[in-house]
């Protein structure tokens, strides 16, 4: 049983595990290796890095999550179920339990469609090539206990801060449940 299970290790899912973790919560990430940042040559509106590659600031995400205790799972995640109280997903290998669970799947809808979410066109993507489920708090919190969603999926808009920043909001208001007190990392 793990406290969190993030499916979709990209910008946004990272960046809620960063936090969660931290946090003390058990954290699992699951990833296929299609985030959107891997097809970014260069990235120059990310405040503080003036240019990176998509690869490569996934790769530094990778190397700062990992640093405080995430496991990093690169397996395919192929069905999803609430087993109330407890979330369970099912990846080509094994099945795995969770309290919290956060879709941060982006261009991948199925989970949201097979959780009961309407999905519609995010309409601050300009390719209209990206869903989204209206309604949610900026902390991605859904209508079910426990269930979040994070990045472009959220209604984010599509630069790699902004998604980062929601799946930190994301994993902020996960640790913040889960204490029961607001949650503060201040180094
Ligand atoms: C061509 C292009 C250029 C861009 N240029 C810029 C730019 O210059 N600046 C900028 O800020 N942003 C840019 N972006 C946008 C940026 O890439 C996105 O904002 C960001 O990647 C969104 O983060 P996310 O976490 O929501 O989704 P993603 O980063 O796409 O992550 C989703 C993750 O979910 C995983 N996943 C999906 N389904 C499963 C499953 N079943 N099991 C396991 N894992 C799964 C995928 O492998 C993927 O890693 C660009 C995007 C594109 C396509």
């Amino acid at each position: 049983m793990f406290d969190v299970m993030i499916i979709g290790g990209g910008v946004a899912g990272l960046a809620a595990s960063l936090f969660t973790a931290k946090a003390g919560l058990t954290t699992v990430v699951f990833d296929n290796d299609v985030s959107q940042a891997l097809k970014v040559h260069a990235i120059h509106n990310y405040l503080g890095i003036p240019e990176i590659s998509g690869a490569e600031l996934l790769h530094r995400y990778r190397e700062q999550v990992s640093a405080v205790g995430v496991q990093l799972r690169n397996e395919t995640v192929v069905a999803w179920e609430h087993v109330k109280p407890y979330f369970r997903v099912t990846t080509e290998a094994e099945s795995y339990d969770c309290k919290y669970l956060v879709i941060a799947t982006n261009l991948n809808t199925q989970p949201l469609t097979d959780f009961g979410f309407d999905v519609v066109v995010n309409q601050k993507v300009p390719s209209g090539k990206i869903r989204m489920v209206e309604g949610l708090g900026p902390e991605g919190q859904t209508h079910i206990p426990g269930l979040y969603i994070a990045g472009l999926l959220s209604g984010a808009a599509s630069q790699a801060i902004i998604a980062a920043g929601q799946g930190a909001s994301v994993g902020v208001d996960i640790a913040t449940k889960a204490a029961g007190k607001s949650y503060m990392w201040h180094d």
